[in-house]
């Protein structure tokens, strides 16, 4: 987790500075650490939509998150995944909600990553995590003919891994390719254009080992 130091009275401009991108699907999910639920059907995950979502997860019902802001009820966190290439869920928790990060209690502006906690009011332990989708397939229409930014070679018809954060496409051929082919994306760890990691398995950046399970 990232404290974010902001001067007072700051709160428009720091919003100003993060790069929000409510427009590309974002892969952060809450899991819920709760008893009772690591056998059927696994624990309850809370999949973390672009925009600004608002988080009640203290004791009084099950974690949720709401498009709007709680009229009334227990406090309400609001929370948005910022930061582009490698994204982060910006956390903001109002002085009345006890909230803690990691076991501490949190300032009222941090940003948490996967594997960061965060516990609202006396409710359940949320672990963050991400979800990377599978993003090599055939290169998409509008990438035929651009160039491979890896080895500058025009990207055909064929396999590529597409980046999440900004679209690039890098060369990913297959075996069927022979000895040839082109795997620019296995021979980079990040996007040569936005940085982004090369993910090339689908999957969860990371599961916790839940009490009850
Ligand atoms: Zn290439
Ligand atoms: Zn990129």
């Amino acid at each position: 987790m990232n404290t974010v130091a902001l001067p007072e009275g700051a709160g428009r401009g720091a919003e100003e500075t993060l790069t929000t991108m409510s427009d590309i699907h974002y892969p952060f999910y809450l899991i819920v650490d709760e008893p009772g639920t690591a056998g059927a059907g696994g624990p309850r995950r809370l999949g973390v939509p672009g925009g600004v979502s608002y988080l009640q997860a203290g004791a009084s019902g099950p974690p949720r998150l709401l498009a709007k802001a709680p009229a009334k009820g227990e406090p309400a966190c609001a929370l948005e995944a910022v930061g582009g290439a490698r994204p982060q869920l910006l956390l903001l928790s109002p002085g009345d909600a006890r909230v803690r990060v990691n076991g501490q209690p949190a300032p009222p502006v941090a940003l948490l990553g996967v594997k960061d906690q965060v516990q609202l009011g006396g409710g359940p332990l949320l672990h963050v995590t991400a979800y990377h989708a599978a993003r090599v397939g055939p290169t998409p229409a509008d990438q035929v003919g651009r160039e491979c930014p890896v080895c500058r070679a025009p990207l055909a018809a064929t396999t590529v891994y597409v980046c999440p954060g900004c679209g690039t496409a890098l060369h990913c051929e297959v075996e069927d390719k022979g000895p040839d082919r082109l795997e620019c994306a296995r021979l980079t760890s990040e996007c040569p254009t936005c940085r982004a990691p090369v993910v090339l398995e689908a999957g969860w950046a990371y599961l916790p080992e839940l009490a009850d399970g």
